[in-house]
């Protein structure tokens, strides 16, 4: 353990899928002081929040037992701004933090300006307020449109329509709805859908959102008591407007190690981040690069503190995981090489279990973030 190491101060903003396991981790790793800061005293699992909008109740995490005696301090609250030049952080009206190294870790939300009308007259799925809004609506509504066919969509229109057999769903998508599946899972899907009586609308684009309704590029109106949208994410604008070199989605630019390119002392994990696949192309919005991308930053930072070199990082995808409701689902696996699909997949009750153990697998690994290094060692 080197003097400056016992010394550094490490802010880790988000404590989602990326953000939590990388302060534990490198809590566990290095005499670093490390701080989690986080709009909400809990972990929010995202990738169940469908299954809220549905009704059902998820699992209260509540982020100081996740974090339990690993020696993070937890700062709740929402960051309002960062001052590179200073190495600071603004928290809500007058916190302020100092750091030495930065991990911005503040994920993605559901885009919210994609189309005229949408703040006013859609849900979007970003948060449990969200899916809580989304879920008081759905149980007073007869029809909802799933407004995009990726895997969000599919996820949150067969949720609601398995756990309200009354509700008329429809999916409305421009391609075709799983598009990005093989041949043999993409016609499992469109069986699935049928099951559900999911109505689907492709090849179509919303331009607008109204009450009671959306509107088509062709002009076309499609009456609607509730429309969701699940037509991508976005990227919070902190990053940007810090003045942190960001890509043209907002995502923080990186070198091999997840250093910002314009600011070394800062990296960036999740959603917020750009890595390169290796393809080249950036990795898609998912848990899964969080879950490895947190635990990687951590590592690189115990590294360097300690005057280590670190290893690029390395990341390759082998499946992509998609619920139909909870007794059906979809595990399409892909090429590591450019995430284009196998013609394996799994689909029925073994897939939901598979997609149950990976889902769980991120509260896992926040509770065994990796290894004991140079705690047990000093
Ligand atoms: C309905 C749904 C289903 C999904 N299903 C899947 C799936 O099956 N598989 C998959 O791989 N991905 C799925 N995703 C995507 C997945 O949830 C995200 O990719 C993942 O959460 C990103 O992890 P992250 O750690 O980068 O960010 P997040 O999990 O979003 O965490 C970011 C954290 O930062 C906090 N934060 C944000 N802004 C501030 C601020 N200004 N101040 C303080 N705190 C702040 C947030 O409160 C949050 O705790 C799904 C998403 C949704 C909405």
């Amino acid at each position: 353990m080197t003097h400056s190491e016992k010394k550094t101060t490490v802010v880790v903003l988000g404590a989602g899928y990326a953000g939590l396991v990388a302060a534990k981790r490198l809590a566990r790793q290095s005499r670093a002081a490390v701080r989690l800061v986080n709009a909400e005293p809990d972990f929010v699992e995202r990738i169940r929040l469908h299954q809220a909008a549905a009704g059902q109740s998820l699992a209260e995490l509540p982020l100081a037992d996740l974090l339990g005696d690993s020696g993070v301090d937890l700062v709740v609250g929402t960051v309002t701004e960062i001052d590179l030049a200073a190495r600071l952080v603004r928290v809500g009206a007058d916190r302020v933090l100092r750091y030495d190294i930065l991990v911005y870790a503040l994920g993605s939300v559901s885009e919210a300006d994609a189309v005229p009308g949408l703040a006013e007259h859609a849900v979007t799925l970003s948060d449990r307020a969200d899916a809580a809004r989304l879920a008081e609506r759905t149980a007073r509504c007869r029809t909802i449109t799933v407004c995009g066919g990726g895997p969000t969509g599919v996820e949150v229109a067969t949720e609601l329509a398995e756990s309200h057999p009354g509700l008329s769903v429809r999916m409305i998508t421009k391609g075709r709805v799983g598009g990005w599946l093989s041949a043999r899972a993409s016609r499992y899907l469109d069986r699935q859908l049928d099951r559900f009586g999911i109505e689907v609308i492709g090849d179509a684009e919303v331009v607008r959102v109204e009450r009671g309704a959306v509107v088509l590029a062709d002009g076309t109106r499609v009456g609607s008591d509730v429309t969701v949208w699940c037509g991508g994410f976005t990227v919070p604008v902190l990053a940007r407007e810090a003045g942190l070199a960001v890509n043209e989605r907002g995502r923080v630019v990186v070198d091999e190690t997840l250093r910002s390119v314009s600011h070394p002392e800062v990296y960036a994990v999740g959603d917020a981040v750009a890595v390169a696949g290796p393809w080249g192309a950036e990795l898609s919005y998912g848990c899964r690069s969080g879950g490895f991308t947190g635990p990687y930053a951590a590592d690189t930072i115990a590294a360097r503190l300690a005057g280590r070199a670190p290893k690029p990082f390395r990341f390759r995808y082998v499946h992509q995981c998609i619920s139909l409701g909870r007794r059906r689902g979809l595990v399409q696996f892909v090429r590591g090489a450019d995430e284009s699909p196998l013609w394996m997949f799994l689909r029925g009750r073994i897939a939901t279990w598979y997609k149950e153990i990976v889902s769980s697998s991120a509260i896992w690994l926040f509770r065994h973030p990796g290894p004991y290094l140079s705690r047990r060692r000093s």
